[in-house]
């Protein structure tokens, strides 16, 4: 049994000696100390079915038996910078995650974060191309250090940063946007931005297939083929960020933009890369990557051995616990469950969206005006807590459910988060 500090010292603690920014989810917020597979445990010893643990960047499961012992052995064995020597952990994984990859796509540049994968890939893109312009869409996150932050679109994430070079296209939000699921429309603003705010070259287009933090938004059908092309015109990049969407999330596929059918230059990823373990990686292909050999770049723990090895051994059981085929199987059977709850029961359910284990429930209080129900949403999320389910939370407007358990996550599970949820919002 836990006997360390309670919840209500930590949060003391926490409130003095940590970031006034901090913010947590629940009225009383939980104290976790342990974590097995898709579940959680707090000090009592109360178990939760975690379907946020993507956030937190678990995809294949919390404290993964064989992913752990990986990074225990390696940790053993050596754990230093990996730029100075030679070491097979970098090389390892390298060649496995390329092989994830479609076409020349097979470079690749280990980070610690995904805003630094981000960083470094805007960067390569305006070295590549000599422009600066940098076209991102409204709704987006990806990563809170100035690039990044510049091309993040949603006022929650951003201070004083340096806008510079960054213009934030129309958001392909079937719910919302004025188009509906008319992906082809909404990409004419790329090409207006590019026509009426540059020089007619920009250097890169920067997307998630799947909005992750902004509240599980695929983006419209027809949307990526046709802004590719006008990017290609404009003698731009597209960089595709994976750090939500990647790692077998979406069922369908192991990426979130190989359902639209277009090869980017350059893909970014995190999160579910390294079970947990902070790793960020870039991937792009040989004659991108030459342009960092104008100047040396150099990242201290970027591809270290011990992260590399967890990197190594997550393609490994996701291949072996076939949880991609899971992500699918479950995912679909979920959000069938989810549209039936939709359809048949909960006027408050607006909209339910996404694939595999990346799924969205939009709560308004109205459904023709999509007003959205802020305070329902949180009223909800605390009785699921009390019923053992843990969901997340995100979107423009802070009212869509985000779905996104561990890959693991079986069918008896999804049977529970949906009995839970139903119950939960009966209650309203
Ligand atoms: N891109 C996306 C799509 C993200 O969701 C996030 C994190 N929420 C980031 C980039 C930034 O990753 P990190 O927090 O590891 O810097």
């Amino acid at each position: 049994p836990y006997d360390g500090p309670t919840a209500g010292e930590i949060l003391k603690r926490r409130s003095e000696f940590l970031s006034p920014s901090f913010f947590h989810f629940y009225k009383k917020p939980l104290n976790i100390v342990e974590g097995k597979m898709q579940y959680l445990f707090d000090e009592e010893g109360r178990r939760y079915l975690d379907a946020f643990a993507g956030i937190a960047t678990v995809c294949c499961g919390h404290c993964h038996p064989e992913i752990t012992e990986a990074i225990i052995s390696q940790t053993k064995k050596l754990q230093h910078s990996t730029v100075l020597y030679l070491n097979h952990a970098i090389a390892d994984f390298a060649e496995a995650l390329a092989s994830k990859l479609p076409g020349d796509l097979k470079v690749v540049f280990f980070t610690n974060s995904g805003t630094e994968a981000n960083e470094l890939a805007i960067m390569m893109a305006r070295l590549y191309t000599g422009c600066h312009d940098i076209i991102s869409i409204r709704n987006a996150y990806h990563g809170n250090a100035s690039g990044t932050m510049g091309s993040t679109a949603q006022k929650n994430w951003k201070f004083n940063v340096i806008q510079s070079g960054v213009h934030h296209a129309q958001n392909p939000d079937p719910y919302r946007g004025v188009f509906g699921s008319e992906g082809e429309k909404y990409a004419r603003d790329v090409q207006e931005i590019i026509e009426f705010g540059t020089s007619g070259q920009v250097a890169a287009f920067i997307a998630e297939a799947i909005q992750g933090v902004g509240g599980i938004v695929e983006l419209a059908p027809g949307y990526l083929p046709a802004v590719y092309k006008t990017i290609k015109e404009a003698g731009g990049l597209f960089i595709a960020d994976e750090v939500q969407s990647g790692f077998a999330r979406p069922g369908s596929h192991f990426w979130g933009f190989q359902a639209h059918g277009v090869t980017p230059d350059i893909v970014t990823m995190a999160k579910g890369i390294g079970n947990g373990i902070p790793l960020g990686a870039v991937v792009t292909t040989p004659e991108i990557a030459k342009v960092l050999t104008r100047r040396n770049y150099f990242n201290t723990f970027g591809g270290n051995p011990v992260c590399t090895a967890a990197g190594l051994a997550v393609l490994r059981v996701l291949e072996k616990e076939k949880l991609q085929q899971n992500a699918f199987a479950v995912g679909s059977y979920l959000k069938d469950g989810l549209k039936s709850l939709q359809e048949k029961k909960h006027d408050i359910i607006g909209d339910v969206r996404g694939r595999g284990f990346m799924l969205g429930v939009e709560l308004v209080t109205d459904r023709q005006l999509k007003t959205p129900a802020n305070a329902e949403i949180l009223h909800v999320m605390e009785l699921m807590k009390d019923m053992g389910v843990l969901v997340g939370k995100g979107g423009f407007y802070g009212n869509v459910f985000r779905i996104t358990p561990p890959l693991c996550f079986s069918k008896e599970d999804a049977d529970y988060f949906l009995e839970v949820m139903d119950v939960a919002l009966s209650k309203l």
